[in-house]
């Protein structure tokens, strides 16, 4: 199914379809989520070519960003594979097809069994503290081969514009601090100690963080396996740089690239590329982001305080995110007409509401946008990454459907359900039985 269209073009394409295709009915389903096909096999391929061919790299896309099996099972066709941090993540890598030799495991709070059966299965680790590490030896020492295990740094090279998303301040919660008195001295007695550490990881955060900064934090990576390396060579393996390439959720193009971040980590990090070190990425966001948007019909419109606001059901369910934190997740809404075409309304201010019961479910407050219209679509683009597909069950709203699409020449737009729509039975299903003893 090969085209040329751009993402926008294509969206456009998909929304039309899915209005003809009886995909956004007013009645039974007025909202959807839908994932490009195309849009995924175009960014894997953008992601492996960004990379140089002189280094063994590994694309472990970061499942949580977009956990769906059918996502991911796409992702491994393409050459990707696959960052876990939790027995669900790890289920759903695995039912994706992912083998244990593509299945990268993180998380700061691993249990004992989940450690256990990522040795056992060769699964790549990342201890995040000296404790976990314990926990491991205790492992070795009961006679589990480990390979591909490495210990998480906090390179402590700082906080981007969000903190919630910035993993290296001096702080946070994740892997072992590196700038804390005694701390490097510690983990190189530990890697000299332990012959079978041969990875380094490092994940600087997600959204809001420079490249720049990105970069230092992964310099700082490599810096530390030199030093492992100056006193037992050869010994690490390689470098697990994570994720954490931004979004620019106000336009259609990528930017940064993955090769931008590649020239960057060049310039700070030059050992990377030199074939000694294999070299892990962790990309989730970037992956997916622009490859997935929810469509909505709108249910209402009013007028409140001189407000303009169109009720429609988009809203914290699938953007819990920009629901809860607008100023640092804003995402732009798109106006279609009621036969989904883009709108040709008069611009007006207008808030665009979701449907569930607190005033603040928003996913676009004062935007100037085509005046809507009952039976109207709104869409909400850039939400392939860390919205419909980590649903919030706020309301006992249920999941919507999620439709693959592919446009092909002639512009026919082919859809394939990758989730069904939960139903309401699913709903009452998930929300517990009072037990015959309390009857
Ligand atoms: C979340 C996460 C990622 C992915 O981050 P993105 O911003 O989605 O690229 C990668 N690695 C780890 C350890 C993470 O926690």
């Amino acid at each position: 199914m090969r085209d040329h269209h751009a993402r926008r073009i294509r969206r456009d394409r998909a929304v039309h379809a899915a209005v003809a295709q009886g995909l956004l009915d007013p009645y039974r389903t007025p909202v959807a989520a839908f994932v490009d096909v195309e849009g995924i096999a175009r960014t894997a391929a953008e992601l492996l070519a960004a990379w140089p061919r002189g280094t063994e790299v590994l694309h472990a896309f970061a499942a949580k960003a977009n956990p769906m099996v059918p996502v991911l099972a796409l992702l491994l066709r393409h050459g990707l594979g696959c960052e876990v941090s939790s027995p669900g993540e790890l289920a759903q890598a695995r039912a994706a097809g992912f083998p244990a030799a593509r299945i990268v495991l993180d998380s700061p709070a691993k249990t004992q069994a989940e450690l256990a059966e990522a040795l056992r299965d060769g699964i790549a680790l990342n201890i995040d503290n000296f404790e976990e590490l314990e926990r491991v030896d205790r492992l070795v020492a009961d006679g589990t081969a480990a390979v591909r295990v490495g210990v998480r740094i906090n390179p402590q090279v700082g906080l981007g514009s969000i903190e919630a998303m910035s993993t290296a301040g001096r702080t946070t919660k994740f892997g072992i601090a590196m700038a804390d008195p005694g701390n490097r001295e510690r983990l190189l007695a530990a890697y000299a100690a332990r012959p079978w550490l041969r990875w380094v990881h490092v994940h600087v955060g997600s959204q809001g963080i420079p490249l720049e900064l990105n970069a230092a934090g992964v310099a700082e990576a490599v810096r530390f396996a030199q030093e492992v390396n100056a006193r037992r060579a050869g010994q690490i393996e390689g470098i697990d740089i994570g994720g954490g390439l931004p979004v620019d959720f106000s336009k259609d193009e990528d930017s940064p690239t993955f090769a931008d971040h590649v020239a960057v980590l060049r310039q700070a990090a030059p050992e990377l590329f030199g074939g000694e070190l294999k070299v892990v990425t962790e990309y989730g966001r970037s992956v997916m982001a622009k490859n997935g948007f929810i469509a909505s019909r709108v249910e209402y419109t009013k007028t409140t305080g001189g407000r303009a606001i169109a009720l429609a059901h988009a809203g914290a369910q699938v953007a819990a995110r920009s629901v809860f934190a607008p100023r640092s997740w804003p995402l732009r809404v798109l106006a279609y007409d009621r036969h989904g075409l883009p709108s040709t309304a008069e611009l007006e201010v207008q808030d665009v509401a979701g449907p569930c019961c607190f005033a603040g479910d928003l996913v676009a407050r004062e935007r100037k946008l085509p005046k809507l219209a009952t039976e109207d679509i709104v869409v909400v683009p850039d939400t392939g990454a860390y919205y419909f597909s980590s649903p919030f069950q706020y309301n006992s709203l249920p999941m919507p459907p999620v439709y693959g699409f592919e446009v092909s020449e002639g512009d026919v737009v082919r859809f394939h359900v990758l989730r069904a729509a939960e139903s309401i039975e699913e709903v009452v299903a998930r929300s517990g039985v009072l037990p015959a003893g309390l009857r």
